[in-house]
């Protein structure tokens, strides 16, 4: 394995440092960090100090959460839906106001690079935009009844208390594209956030609380439970949760989906992901590599849409390598709060061991490390896990490359024809994203058709990750099947009433079935 010095462009900041930084972001957000303190350490990535000390809630105390949330949604659900949509637009304000404290919080807590946490935050925003717009277009259809004198349309009415887990890895943009939609919708929420990205939550839920006291609503409306899989456990298997909007790994997904279904409740699953591009015979390789470099090696490989396969036509795959590997080896990897680094820390030791792990087992499937896989900055930060990203080319059909490894590792397969290139891209148990660089738009139009990519993201000439809000977000197989944020995404918040109204004076029957007393 090769490995190169990094460069960062200053020291890592001291554990001190990184603490008073992340309490203060945190209370400028109206976190009320005095409430919440308790003896459960929080630690950055960023350094492995130690930055929060708070309590967990007792999977007993979900109960009375889900039963205010329910009590609160009997008023809640009253509220017009542009009078809700009005918290979500004075939410929005205290966003951009505190966009750069929840972004810093972002950045010490799950070690992201100022741009990407500055862009976390600015989601929040786009959703919030999408959710006002929506809260005056919650409409149905009328359709054309077969009865005379009939009227027959279609309702949407809120849903209830919807319960929200989310990752670490996108510790509040995912919780938000969930409660926004559902605050127009009608639905109170209840947040489980990830156990490592706790001030986040608490920083991210005061802004919201505000908008709420500053309306003059319940606070129920939005509550938020510190704590670890056995808090979302809780919360997955109340009754009183009409919807369970889990995100993380699929293995979380295979405990939640059957817990939830089994009680007749709705899931909306966001699971791993397994992402590929394909790159065609007349790809821009400037282009392709450019968008393989941000979605393989940014936010350190720790996305859901993080780039792990790329598929190479054998007659670019040498030149592509080439040009990958030349950009990897200058990725400034090092203090993601610093200017100029792209490429933050992973977030513990096991992500570190899980790195190492599949590195290994790469190697021993016949996969040859181009460049990168050592541990950097170690020195500097002995409790910290930085990691130059690793380019790996391996055999085609090499079973290592069907499981995701949340770290920035980068696997190479290559191709001769394009059916073989999509039985690649579509070989692995998940579906989330997918893209092909191409020049040409009949390879495109394939790619993007019913025998093309399996995937619920499909690009063309832009990587996996970096997804709009206004579109839906989710994906197919393992990644559990969900959407999130935009397009039509807001009827998993809502139930339908398919209602007839008779003002005929008749009673006809539908199917001319007659019936006479
Ligand atoms: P994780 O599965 O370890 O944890 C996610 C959340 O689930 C946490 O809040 C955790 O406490 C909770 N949890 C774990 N087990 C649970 C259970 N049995 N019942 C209820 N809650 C439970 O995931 P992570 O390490 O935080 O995040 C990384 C994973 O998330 C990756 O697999 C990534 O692909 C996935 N992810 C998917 C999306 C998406 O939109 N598809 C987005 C972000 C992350």
């Amino acid at each position: 394995m090769t490995t190169t010095a990094p460069p960062t462009s200053r020291a890592l900041p001291g554990p001190e440092e990184v603490a008073d930084l992340a309490r203060s972001a945190a209370q400028a957000c109206g976190a009320d960090l005095p409430a919440h303190q308790g003896d459960r350490e929080g630690r950055s990535p960023v350094n492995g100090a130690v930055i929060s000390r708070l309590a967990w809630t007792s999977p007993e105390d979900v109960d009375a959460a889900v039963e205010a949330a329910r009590a609160a949604y009997l008023g809640w659900r009253t509220v017009p839906a542009p009078a809700r949509g009005a918290v979500v637009k004075r939410w929005a304000q205290l966003l951009v106001e505190h966009q750069v404290d929840l972004a810093t919080l972002v950045t010490l807590e799950a070690g992201k690079v100022t741009s990407e946490a500055l862009g976390e935050v600015q989601e929040m925003i786009d959703i919030c935009d999408l959710a006002v717009g929506l809260s005056r277009q919650l409409f149905g259809r009328t359709i054309a009844s077969e009865r005379p004198g009939h009227r027959l349309m279609e309702t949407w009415h809120p849903l209830g208390v919807v319960g929200v887990i989310s990752a670490f890895n996108f510790p509040v943009a995912v919780w938000s594209w969930n409660t926004a939609l559902a605050l127009v919708c009608g639905d109170p929420v209840v947040w489980k956030p990830s156990e490592r990205t706790p001030l986040c939550a608490l920083a991210a839920h005061g802004l919201l609380q505000r908008a709420l006291e500053e309306g003059g609503y319940d606070a129920s409306v939005a509550q938020v439970l510190l704590g670890g899989p056995e808090v979302g456990e809780a919360l997955v298997a109340h009754p009183g949760v009409a919807l369970v909007s889990a995100t993380g790994s699929t293995r979380m997904g295979r405990a939640v989906g059957p817990v939830v279904a089994a009680r007749f409740g709705r899931s909306l699953l966001e699971l791993g992901g397994n992402n590929a591009a394909v790159v065609a015979p007349s790809a821009d390789l400037g282009l392709a590599t450019r968008g393989i470099v941000f979605s393989a090696a940014g936010t350190a490989g720790q996305r859901c849409t993080t780039m792990r396969r790329a598929i190479v036509h054998s007659s670019v795959v040498d030149e592509l390598v080439e040009r990958v590997a030349a950009a990897y080896r200058n990725l400034p990897v090092g203090d993601p709060s610093a200017d100029g680094t792209l490429v933050g820390p992973l977030l513990d030791r096991r992500s570190f061991d899980a790195f190492t792990a599949a590195l290994g087992a790469a190697v021993e499937a016949g996969g040859e490390v181009v460049v990168g896989g050592g541990r950097e900055l170690t020195e500097a930060a002995p409790d910290a896990y930085y990691v130059r990203p690793a380019v790996v080319r391996m055999p085609a059909q090499a079973e290592v490359v069907h499981t995701e490894t949340f770290a920035p590792i980068l696997y190479v397969l290559s191709y001769e024809t394009l059916e073989e290139a999509v039985a690649l891209n579509n070989a692995v148990p998940q579906g989330l994203s997918s893209s092909i660089f191409t020049r040409d738009q009949a390879e495109a139009e394939l790619f993007c058709s019913v025998v093309g990519s399996d995937c619920g993201i499909v690009n063309v000439n832009i990587g996996t990750s970096g997804a709009e809000i206004g579109g839906a977000f989710g994906g197919e197989k393992e990644t559990g099947g969900g959407r999130e944020s935009g397009s039509d995404a807001w009827r998993a918040y809502m139930r339908r009433a398919t209602t007839t109204v008779n003002y005929s004076g008749e009673l006809p029957l539908a199917q001319g079935v007659t019936f006479e007393v």
